[in-house]
């Protein structure tokens, strides 16, 4: 007999404070005790789940935040689904709910939101990504000879996750270390030069996890050393689980997104599935995605700068006031009823939204 192991958005709690849960697995986190986000990182803007809601202003374009409607749909909903996981970041889910959910219209023009900066939050993500992309993209076009390199261990189990992922980042230090240490002695070009992010997915059929490292580094001959480094420093890696391949611009782009598939898809059918994903997202909790080894990091642009503080100076110039309503997939003005953009959800994907995040569906062969 199947477990009730599936749920589905509507039928999960409002915001109470306290997660209404009614799951059968998963619940591993709950004797955790909660650990202090307090590193600042590179991707310093995914790190700190337990912080507050940060505002920022940006000019209004229907294209941009018809996007923005699109990924507030899906995140929201599957904000909900999160925060009534068992988990220690329950907190930080909640303030994903609340990403943008208003939007306030300055008289200058400039539509002021809150984001939560997780990195589960697929407006966050966006914003993000785009940085990154800008940041990276000139030294990544001057790299004519990079390689993309996919290191990974074997799968683990979800207990063994978060000392997995410890293992691979002390491994991959200890190559970084000794290739420094060789470089010094004239024993190598170059000391590790590369852009790694780390991701993880989980396979629903073995329900096991897979964390792996995607790097991109400036040539072939690097690409093969790292390979041949990574393989004696985790034995039991197969050599044909670690790819090299040559990395085009978008190729490279990738790096800069998510840092798990959401999606997951089994028997054809595509499914989002909460538990596994919580345990992914508190493995890696408060700890970098994406690091830059042996590269000084590019200057943000002066444009893309938070805006924060400008956006507070000017609280007063608000002309109008959005808010996000999911059943509608729109910012709704509070006065006239209008819409922020024309975006509609599909009827496909409000489907999948509403029907298709689960606890953890995970299919067992009925006789
Ligand atoms: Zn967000």
């Amino acid at each position: 007999m199947l477990k009730n192991t599936t749920w589905t958005v509507k039928s999960l709690s409002r915001p109470t404070g306290s997660a209404a849960v009614r799951c059968s697995s998963g619940a591993s986190s709950l004797d955790k005790l909660a650990r202090q986000v307090t590193s600042s990182t590179v991707d310093g803007a995914f790190s700190g789940e337990e912080n507050a809601l940060a505002l920022k202003a940006a000019p209004f374009s229907e294209e941009n935040f018809g996007k923005r409607a699109r990924v507030k749909f899906l995140t929201q909903a599957m904000a909900v689904g999160l925060a009534n996981v068992p988990s220690q970041l329950h907190k930080a889910y909640w303030n994903t709910f609340y990403c943008s959910s208003t939007m306030q219209e300055r008289s200058d023009g400039k539509t002021v939101a809150k984001f939560c900066k997780n990195r589960w939050c697929l407006v966050c993500c966006r914003i993000r990504s785009a940085k990154l992309i800008k940041q990276y993209a000139p030294l990544l076009k001057s790299w004519t000879e990079k390689h993309l390199v996919t290191l990974t261990v074997p799968n683990c189990s979800r207990a063994d996750l978060e000392a997995t992922v410890q293992q691979m980042k002390a491994g991959f230090d200890t190559i970084r270390r000794s290739w420094t240490m060789q470089h010094r002695r004239g024993q190598r070009p170059a000391p590790l030069i590369a852009l790694r992010k780390l991701e993880a997915t989980h396979n629903p059929d073995s329900d096991t996890y897979h964390p792996h490292f995607h790097l991109v580094v400036p040539d072939l001959a690097t690409a093969n050393e790292l390979r041949v480094s990574w393989l004696s420093q985790f034995p039991s890696a197969k050599w044909n689980g670690q790819d090299v391949r040559p990395a085009d611009a978008g190729a490279s782009h990738e790096l800069f997104k998510y840092f798990t598939k959401l999606i997951t898809t089994q028997s054809k059918e595509r499914f989002i599935r909460l538990g596994p994903l919580n345990a992914i997202f508190e493995a890696i909790a408060g700890g970098r995605t994406f690091q830059v080894f042996g590269i000084k990091v590019p200057k943000v642009d002066e444009q893309l700068v938070d805006e924060a503080a400008e956006a507070l100076a000017d609280e007063l110039n608000i002309v109008a006031v959005w808010d996000w309503v999911q059943e509608v997939g729109n910012w709704v003005n509070k006065e006239t009823g209008e819409l922020r953009t024309k975006y509609k959800p599909s009827p496909e994907f409000r489907a999948f939204v509403e029907t298709k995040i689960v606890y953890n569906s995970i299919k067992k062969k009925t006789s």
